[in-house]
């Protein structure tokens, strides 16, 4: 029998591999995608999707503790870890079948296998042992939770990939990292009542992003009972009755119900045949690409955590299709890795986009710093004690806003304009001279008026 012939084989149902799989063969392409797990990739089954629904189930316990001072008496509220988690079971199963759905009405062969790379235009199928001719290959295989360096009883630990699937709600949890998983999961496992203490290498969470936006969160984490152990790392885990028994670098030694790991992610290159045709990896094992995706194989492409850029699902989202339009659309583009707005959902949540005080005073121009923290109005009823806090980084000669940080409720919906605003250049007399809308918080980021300080 002939071996069988695709324009595409993407291999891994991922936001970027679904979204190429699915724009390419709406260009006329013959594609075939590969997926050894679940469609739909992390975002869908054990990452973005799931994590939101959680953090909404934390802020129902604010929500609890704010409306007595609106008036509202309520009775004692009961909290079910496991109605929580079989609902979202639920509506995760929902979308995985609107991804596949949409991917096979638009032509797409969904094949439910592990695939991995035979030849430069091969593929081959494990769980059948079928190879199929590719005239291109794009490598959408994601990335997984790295599990750090050794740890004695590591294997105790939980990952992101668990922590959604717990049988037990964790009354006592400790999450090692400080990253965007870390302090999400730390805020919604306090949100949801545990008792949570964050151990992190560093000095502070968040490396990388605004300096003051990491102190913020650090004083509300705190202000939350969230226990923040910098500087520190586990040596070991071990059980005990009922719990684990966790010793820190320091000597220190906790007792909790679960330890969870958030110290990044291993891009997915193993196994996968790369080596046999000579795909070039990085020193974390990511797949080199230029600019338009392609390896140095020229019929294989790579989009997604698998290339270790930008590891966000909308940036894969781009890549894939970006890389579907330009290869079998002829409409060639690229994806703009400058300025991408992006949001941690911690409590108070975050949004970002541009150059944080740090990266602006890097570039040695003059910069302008707008700041403010406010009590938000619902605080002050609900007696919450919170701040929100606004930061514009802002190029003193140009006027042009270089950076925008938000941290407080709906700082995530307010990123996403300001996200706008910054790829149009924006200047901050631009803010200034936009009507506020008021009552809001967002209002203050355009009345922003003298600067809190400049460089
Ligand atoms: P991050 O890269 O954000 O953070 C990794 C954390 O692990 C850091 O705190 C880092 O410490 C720490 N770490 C790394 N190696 C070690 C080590 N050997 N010992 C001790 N600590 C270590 O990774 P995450 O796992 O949190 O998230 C992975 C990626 O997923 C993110 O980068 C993001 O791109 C994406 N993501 C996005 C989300 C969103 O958009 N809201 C949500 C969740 C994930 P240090 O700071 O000292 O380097």
């Amino acid at each position: 029998m002939s071996r069988r012939e695709v324009d595409l084989f993407v291999i891994g149902a991922g936001s970027g591999g679904v979204r190429a799989a699915r724009i390419a063969a709406q260009h006329g392409a013959r594609v075939m995608m590969a997926e050894e797990y679940r469609v739909g990739g992390t975002c869908v089954i054990r990452g973005c999707v799931p994590k939101k629904l959680f953090v909404h189930a934390g802020r129902f316990a604010h929500d609890l503790e704010d409306m007595a001072g609106f008036g509202w008496r309520v009775g004692e509220a009961e909290f079910d870890w496991l109605t929580l988690v079989a609902n979202k079971d639920k509506e995760i199963a929902r979308l995985e079948g609107i991804y596949r759905r949409n991917a096979e009405n638009a032509g797409v062969e969904v094949v439910a296998s592990r695939a991995v790379v035979a030849g430069p235009n091969t593929v081959r199928i494990l769980s059948t042992g079928e190879e199929i001719d590719a005239r291109y290959i794009l490598l959408a295989t994601g990335a997984r939770p790295a599990l750090g360096p050794a740890i004695v009883g590591c294997e105790l630990a939980i990952t992101s990939n668990e922590a959604f699937n717990l049988t037990h709600f964790p009354d006592r949890i400790l999450v090692q990292g400080a990253g965007y998983i870390a302090v999400e999961f730390a805020g919604l496992f306090r949100a949801l009542g545990s008792d949570v203490t964050l151990v992190y290498r560093a000095d502070k969470v968040l490396r990388g992003f605004d300096g003051e936006i990491r102190d913020h969160l650090e004083a509300e984490m705190t202000r939350a009972g969230i226990h923040l152990t910098p500087g520190r790392t586990l040596t070991s885990i071990e059980v005990i009755n009922g719990g684990k028994r966790v010793t820190l670098s320091d000597g220190s030694v906790l007792e909790v119900d679960d330890v969870m790991l958030a110290l990044g992610r291993i891009p997915n290159t193993g196994h996968l045949g790369l080596d046999g045709v000579g795909v070039k990896l990085d020193d974390v094992g990511a797949v080199v690409v230029d600019e338009k995706g392609c390896t140095n194989v020229p019929s294989i492409y790579a989009v997604g955590d698998v290339t270790n850029r930008i590891n966000l699902t909308p940036v894969a989202i781009r890549e894939g299709h970006a890389f579907a339009d330009t290869v079998f659309g002829n409409k060639p583009w690229t994806v703009d890795h400058s300025l991408v707005a992006t949001a941690v959902f911690s409590e108070p949540e975050i949004g970002t986009v541009g150059l944080s005080e740090e990266a602006a005073r890097a570039l040695g121009r003059p910069i302008d710093i707008y700041s403010t923290s406010f009590r938000p109005l619902k605080a002050t009823l609900s007696g919450r004690e919170t701040r929100t806090f606004m930061k514009l980084v802002v190029d003193k000669e140009s006027d042009v806003v270089l950076g925008c940080h938000i941290m407080g409720d709906a700082a995530s919906e307010m990123i996403q304009l300001a996200g706008v605003a910054l790829g149009l250049k924006a200047k901050k007399a631009d803010f200034d001279r936009t009507v506020a809308v008021h009552p809001t918080s967002a209002e203050e980021l355009v009345t922003l008026r003298t600067p809190t300080r400049s460089i």
